[in-house]
């Protein structure tokens, strides 16, 4: 993502109603925030925002945080959802490292990975969204039957990714090398910003579905 520093973006993200000040506070609140029991789908990375609110367009019964740790990006979201207020969207500005202070065990029912920074060099491996030590943060956050589902079109962090979900002991339902050449998996499919941008240039676009072992639940 390209950054510019744009100024008072800090400024305008904390006066809008759908960025959350303190999202800890929410955590295990998460429902009670939206009003409603409604699945709660997150995306980490969200980039401006426009796949987490053309899904939320789509599905009015499901409730959508994006989260962004650059406020300069997450600045356009803003503005997008301003000028077309979703009720079942809200942002938040953090580096997500911290995601597990902000969603309590088993409160997330699908984690969202798109196009997220590949991290090439081997020492920053733990810095990578879909790396073990991520996926372990997940693992304690999704529901029962709860997934993550990743899309890139870089070929070298997606099969990392799929080697750390098989060290990690997660099932694959999903795995595509061209997710657009296959009309099953394709159908439905909401573009990302990115996914648009390279595909245009003939890149294939990866995709897995992963869900967590069976045994993570303590006392289960
Ligand atoms: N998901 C969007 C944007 C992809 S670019 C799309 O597919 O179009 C990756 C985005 O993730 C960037 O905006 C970057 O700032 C954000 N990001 C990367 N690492 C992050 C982290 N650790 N915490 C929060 N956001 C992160």
């Amino acid at each position: 993502m390209r950054l510019r520093n744009i100024p008072g973006s800090r400024e305008a993200i904390a006066a809008s109603r759908f960025c959350i000040d303190e999202p800890e506070k929410l955590s295990g609140r998460w429902r009670e925030h939206f009003g409603n029991d409604n699945p709660l789908h997150i995306e980490i990375g969200m980039g401006k925002g426009r796949f987490i609110m053309d899904n939320a367009r789509l599905h009015p019964d499901v409730n959508y945080v994006g989260i962004e740790k650059y406020s300069s990006v997450l600045l356009r979201a803003v503005q997008k959802l301003e000028e077309e207020p979703l009720d079942n969207v809200a942002f938040i500005r953090m580096e997500a490292e911290y995601v597990e202070d902000v969603f309590a065990g088993g409160e997330v029912d699908r984690i969202y990975l798109n196009f997220s920074d590949p991290w090439p060099k081997e020492r920053n491996a733990k810095r990578r969204l879909p790396s073990r030590e991520f996926l372990r943060r997940y693992a304690h956050m999704l529901s029962e039957g709860g997934r993550v589902e990743f899309k890139t079109d870089n070929r070298d962090l997606f099969d990392f990714a799929v080697a750390e979900a098989e060290l990690e002991g997660w099932s694959m339902p999903v795995v595509t090398h061209d997710l657009h050449a296959d009309p099953v998996l394709n159908e439905g499919n909401v573009m990302t910003e990115y996914e648009e941008r390279f595909s245009a240039l003939g890149n294939p676009i990866c995709k897995y579905v992963i869900l967590p072992h069976e045994d993570r639940v303590s006392g289960s």
